[in-house]
């Protein structure tokens, strides 16, 4: 099978998506694309009901498959764990533009639960087995600190929400039927044909 066009890369494949800019026949593997330093990626969680929403609000896993961090996945695959992991508290799907900066790549499926690339790099790339409603597996990324991360936008999905939401200069996008409880600060408001109450 002939390689693809990306450099260092040891897969198997004719031609390399570079998950950070798009490229659908890219000749960098995304460990060194130009827009690792500010690319656009996705942290799913099911925010306890009551917590608040705040710029500052992405916290470290003190534990993971490669060690301690913040973790993103692409858009669209941190969708899909969102909404598999959603039992009616609302899926909040945060954007951020991340600095990935020095990036360590794992190989395969490979773990680091210990963070040994914490020493070296400031973040790490791997590939995790497929979970949370996807088949195949996909690509995650782990960060140092919060310093790295800025976020730019949420989207809010289906579900209640009651803690008060805090982001001056964001995005929110919401969708299905959500129902809040609490106060909402936000730069633009886009409502997606969502049905949203108001208590
Ligand atoms: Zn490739
Ligand atoms: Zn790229």
């Amino acid at each position: 099978m002939p390689r693809c066009n990306a450099v260092g890369c040891n897969w198997r494949h004719e031609t390399h998506h570079c998950a950070l800019c798009g490229d659908g026949d890219s000749r960098h593997v995304s460990a060194d694309c130009p827009r690792r330093f500010a690319c656009i990626l996705g942290h799913g969680t099911k925010t306890g009901a009551t917590s608040s929403i705040t710029q500052s609000g992405l916290r470290v896993s003190s534990e993971g498959r490669l060690g301690p961090g913040i973790y993103f996945a692409t858009i669209p695959t941190a969708r899909v764990i969102g909404k598999w992991r959603n039992e009616g508290e609302a899926t909040v799907l945060y954007h951020c533009e991340v600095n990935l900066g020095k990036v360590k790549t794992m190989d395969g499926l490979a773990e680091d639960k210990s963070g040994s690339w914490r020493a070296n790099y400031d973040s790490c790339h791997g590939m995790h087995p497929p979970w949370g409603g996807r088949t195949e597996p996909f690509r995650e990324w782990v960060v140092k600190s919060p310093s790295q991360v800025k976020i730019v936008g949420l989207e809010i999905c289906d579900g209640t929400y009651d803690g008060h939401i805090h982001l001056p200069g964001c995005w929110i996008n919401i969708s299905g039927r959500v129902t809040f409880g609490g106060n909402i600060t936000a730069g633009t408001m886009v409502l997606n044909g969502a049905h949203v109450t108001l208590r």
